[in-house]
């Protein structure tokens, strides 16, 4: 299993990702795509885009950051959108209680303390105010850096403020978004009618989030600054459940299709539902550190809609023209995210095998085998030597290939050297130009994961590649 530090490195090395204003130290909880990075994130979000919304009834939005501070009023995010906060008196170091309480249980299961960890998942999943969270820390004497001196557990609210123009008071406060859905809920009848949707429908939207995580960690797993992919479903209240049933499956289905190995993914029930919501489901993938989400599925009764009704006055509900019935549609949401999703990729692409070199000897390759559609980059053109009319042939084919990939031209060094290097970055194909092209105009093409290579005729590279990654 991969560990976090290569993933990191890579991804710094190969210029996935950096961390956010590096010169200045970074910035804690932010990251930055670098040019492969971005490359990935994109294709992510085109995959989910077009899985999503190139169908008949989900259609999709980009709705503003910066919302009515109302609309989280309403929601419910301005008063209970917080985590439960406890500090350390010794350490002056600050932890999510529950977090703090679900490290433990992994210590206590790698210890093979089996039974005491499922005991303490259990009452967990009980907790109901703040003292109970601080009554079991203190009962399993956890500790930081040696110190059980914490304080009380207190309710931290996650949503970034900030104000709207020029005065800084009550009246102008605005905040960041901390999740998309909200922009979906309140532009509900605006989409329903322009777009002549009838129910069942759905609503995407693809963007930015912010929270103010008490912790981050593990990389772009929890993050202050991140991106979701969220979708939400409007049904007819009793039909919830079965639409639950064939999101969830199709939700599977759409990590799955990204290379993503089934044995690496788990959909996990929640043990404490919302008081909304009637069923909720995780999915989740094995990260190096242990599970985590990458996408929840939650069916959330009519809750959202009936509390922007009541908040802003508005009618927001749907008339079945056939029997004329008249209801606040239920909701069915799908919200994964954008950069826990393109970790789980990069981790679940990330591999390191023995192969023997064309001299005969034992070397490690390390190579990410993404799917043809994710791939940053689709093919690398090389020149075989740097003369005799070979850089030329290849630039006119890296030329010709680019309008339609993304492709790098690469004449540094051995050819084995450069095969290397594009398997580390998970280019499916690398195409050669040799002595031979010249006289026949073909190449060779060589395949990532088989290694093993062709050779085609240079005038049928595009159709080839359109093909490949396509299918
Ligand atoms: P967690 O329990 O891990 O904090 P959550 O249940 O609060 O997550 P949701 O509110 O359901 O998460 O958000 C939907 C998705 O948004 C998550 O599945 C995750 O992929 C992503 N997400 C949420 N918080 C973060 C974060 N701080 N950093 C990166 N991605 C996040």
């Amino acid at each position: 299993m991969v560990k976090m530090d290569d993933i990191i490195s890579l991804s710094k090395r190969k210029g996935f990702v950096f961390q956010s204003s590096e010169i200045y130290t970074g910035l804690n909880g932010a990251w930055d795509y670098g040019p492969l990075g971005v490359e990935l994130l994109n294709n992510l979000k085109k995959k989910w885009w077009n899985q999503m919304t190139y169908r008949d009834n989900v259609v999709g939005i980009d709705s503003s950051i910066l919302m009515h501070p109302k609309v989280w009023d309403a929601s419910g995010h301005t008063k209970q959108f917080s985590d439960p906060m406890i500090d350390n008196k010794t350490t002056k170091k600050r932890f999510r209680a529950d977090v703090l309480l679900e490290d433990h249980i992994q210590k206590l299961y790698k210890k093979g303390k089996i039974q005491e960890s499922e005991l303490l998942t259990e009452k967990l999943a009980k907790v109901e105010s703040n003292d109970e969270y601080y009554n079991l820390i203190i009962e399993y004497g956890i500790k930081d850096e040696g110190s059980d001196e914490w304080t009380e557990v207190k309710n931290f609210n996650l949503m970034f403020k900030s104000y709207l123009g020029a005065t800084e008071d009550s009246s102008s406060v605005v905040y960041l978004r901390p999740e998309t859905a909200q922009g979906i809920f309140v532009n509900f009848k605006n989409v329903m009618e322009s777009a002549r949707q009838k129910i069942p429908f759905g609503i995407a939207q693809i963007g930015k989030a912010f929270r103010n995580e008490i912790n981050t960690k593990n990389f772009l797993f929890r993050t202050r600054e991140f991106e979701q992919m969220e979708m939400q479903y409007f049904v007819k209240p009793g039909e919830h459940l079965t639409e639950f049933d064939n999101w969830q499956t199709e939700r599977w289905d759409f990590w799955t299709s990204l290379g993503i190995k089934p044995e690496n993914l788990r959909l996990k029930n929640h043990d404490k539902l919302a008081h909304y919501a009637d069923r909720a489901v995780d999915v989740e993938f094995n990260f190096p550190f242990g599970w985590g989400e990458i996408e929840g599925i939650h069916s959330r009764t009519n809750f959202d809609l009936n509390a922007h009704q009541n908040e802003s006055g508005k009618k927001l509900e749907y008339v079945d023209t056939v029997n004329k019935d008249r209801f606040v549609p239920y909701v069915v949401e799908t919200s994964a995210g954008a950069s826990r999703g393109f970790m789980a990729v990069l981790c679940n692409a990330y591999d390191e095998e023995e192969i023997t070199n064309d001299k005969g000897k034992t070397e490690s390759r390390k190579v990410l085998r993404f799917t043809n559609e994710l791939a940053p980059v689709k093919a690398a053109i090389f020149p075989l030597v740097n003369k005799d009319g070979m850089p030329e042939f290849a630039t006119k084919i890296h030329k010709d290939l680019q309008r339609t990939f993304k492709t790098e031209y690469d004449t540094s060094g051995a050819i084995g050297r450069r095969y290397r290097r594009q398997d580390e970055v998970g280019t499916p194909y690398c195409i050669t130009v040799d002595g031979d092209s010249l006289n026949d105009n073909t190449v060779t093409i060589r395949n990532r994961d088989t290694m093993a290579q062709e050779r085609i005729s240079a005038d049928k590279l595009k159709i080839y590649l359109l093909d490949k990654i396509n299918s």
